[in-house]
């Protein structure tokens, strides 16, 4: 950022709640089906057609403010948002305005700035103050046909149409895009962890809009922001509050000010766009909406809903440092998602070896997993099973380098490591008199060598070495073999 500069960016998340059914009717809240085929009276907004508050909606909502260090309100008020567009039937958004259903979080994040190479620096934890997290319905689609320029129909899709949303709005606390960026990831990853969320930004069940503003530093007071939208992914909002942070110190120096607007991030050319100015919250004529009751939550459900909470990653990542001895890299690896965490301790109750367990995870299992597309609830491999392998490369009944192939071989066959060493017959040999036959038998049939050995020649040590493990097809124990040779060639 240019000198003298700083940025002042407020995050506003919109995250569909993973209900089976719609906010306020029983239709499925599944956008994807045949298009208008989960629809009914009441999000077709057809009169006389009456909310009913879906009560799950309420539970997930809990998690989610719990996880987000919000406080529950025990009274809030549902809002008519009152605007007019072809996807929004009853003319209004039912949603909540000055009394949320949850206001005052902190939260604390990891954070760090990118180099040029796009790699962190320096991980430091950040609190931010989340302002609220209010419920409200997503609106339908439209969805039009061709390109812009010859588009001939545009169509209307009431399949999201009073899907649940929970709109997080934060205090304008953060001061570089990647903060920004890092808030997004870690909220996503609290959502999916607590399963208020699937928080997949592809599939539009995550959005985002940034609120970004340029100050002279030192400056108290706030300038005008602009409001970014159709920010598709974590990294292409990074990059148009990038943008946006120059353009604005830009046309602030030139003298030219900058508007109260959206804009529009255009990933193709990297710049924003001018979408529409401003609204203000008047212009919505909010008003409560008379068909619903305010939602009373009590400090009994509070209560519940505390106890029913998963460990969160924040606490998992200082436990996994401590209690496992992993470092930071390794550990916040592991609680990037809840279910390679739990996979992880699972297998370290097998393999009793935390250090190894995490190696072989976060390498050999998760290469496999990420060709396969796969995440680790889903692993054909079972945690039981992984640690079972862990314990049998500690033990050495395997090299480490069989381990990889018994792995791969689990991976495909979902067959245990101990019977894939059975089958395959990989067992090392450890057994002295074996071995020291094999021994013999080489020695005896490269008397040449022995002799050059014994007269200096200390090198072919390795070709013994080698001849040894061919003989015994490569399940001879080397540490062992190694022992034996020099024994008998002294
Ligand atoms: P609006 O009425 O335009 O929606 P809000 O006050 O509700 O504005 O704030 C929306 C978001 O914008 C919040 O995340 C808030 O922190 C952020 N915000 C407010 N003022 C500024 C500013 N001057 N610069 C950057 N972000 C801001
Ligand atoms: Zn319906
Ligand atoms: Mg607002």
């Amino acid at each position: 950022m240019k000198e003298g500069w700083e940025a002042v960016i407020g995050m506003e998340i919109h995250a569909q709640l993973a209900t089976e059914t719609k906010i306020f009717c029983g239709c499925a809240a599944n956008v994807g089906d045949e298009p208008n085929s989960n629809t009914c009276p009441v999000c077709l907004g057809l009169p006389g057609a009456l909310p009913v508050l879906n009560r799950k909606v309420i539970d997930l909502a809990a998690k989610a403010a719990l996880a987000l260090g919000l406080n529950i309100n025990e009274e809030s008020i549902f809002s008519r948002k009152n605007y007019f567009y072809p996807d929004l039937p009853k003319g209004y958004q039912i949603s909540q305005y000055d009394r949320p259903f949850s206001s005052d979080g902190r939260l604390t994040i990891m954070t760090a700035e990118r180099d040029e190479g796009g790699h962190a620096r320096d991980w430091k934890p950040m609190t931010i103050g989340v302002e609220r997290m209010h419920l409200e319905e997503d609106a339908g689609k439209n969805v039009h046909e061709g390109l812009p320029e010859t588009e001939k129909f545009s169509y209307i899709d009431l399949n999201r149409a009073g899907t649940p949303l929970a709109e997080i709005v934060t205090e304008p606390d953060f001061r570089t895009s990647w903060q920004a960026y890092d808030y997004v990831n870690h909220v996503r990853q609290l959502l999916q962890w607590v399963g208020a969320s699937d928080a997949d930004m592809e599939k539009g069940n995550l959005r985002c809009e940034a609120n970004v503003s340029v100050r002279k530093t030192g400056q108290k007071e706030f300038n005008n922001k602009v409001e970014l939208k159709n920010l598709n992914s974590v990294r292409f909002m990074q990059k148009a509050i990038e943008f946006e942070i120059e353009r604005q110190i830009k046309a602030h120096e030139s003298g030219e000010g900058v508007e109260q607007e959206t804009r529009l991030w255009d990933e193709k050319n990297s710049r924003t766009l001018v979408m529409r100015s401003k609204e203000d919250a008047h212009d919505y004529r909010y008003f409560p909406e008379p068909d619903l009751k305010p939602l009373v939550i009590s400090a009994e459900f509070i209560a519940k809903e505390k106890e029913s909470m998963p460990e969160l990653p924040s606490a998992m990542l200082g436990r996994f440092q401590t209690e496992y001895g992993l470092g930071f890299g390794d550990a916040s690896q592991l609680v990037s998602e809840r279910g390679l965490a739990e996979y992880f301790e699972t297998a370290v109750t097998k393999s009793g070896n935390p250090k190894t367990t995490a190696n072989w995870i976060l390498s050999e299992l998760l290469r496999e997993m990420n060709a396969a597309g796969k995440s680790a609830s889903e692993s054909p491999v079972s945690a039981e099973n992984l640690g079972s392998l862990v314990a049998l490369i500690d033990g050495g009944t395997i090299s480490g380098k069989q381990g990889k192939e018994v792995l791969i071989e689990m991976f495909a066959t979902g067959k245990s490591a101990k019977k894939i060493i059975e089958e395959k017959g990989l067992e090392q040999v450890s057994d002295t008199g074996e071995i020291e036959a094999l021994v013999d038998t080489v020695l005896d049939a490269n008397a040449e060598e022995v002799e050059a050995y014994r007269n200096g020649n200390q090198k072919l040590l390795g070709f013994f070495v080698g001849q040894v493990l061919k003989e015994s097809k490569g399940k001879a124990n080397p540490k062992i073999v190694n022992e034996i040779l020099r024994e008998k060639l002294s």
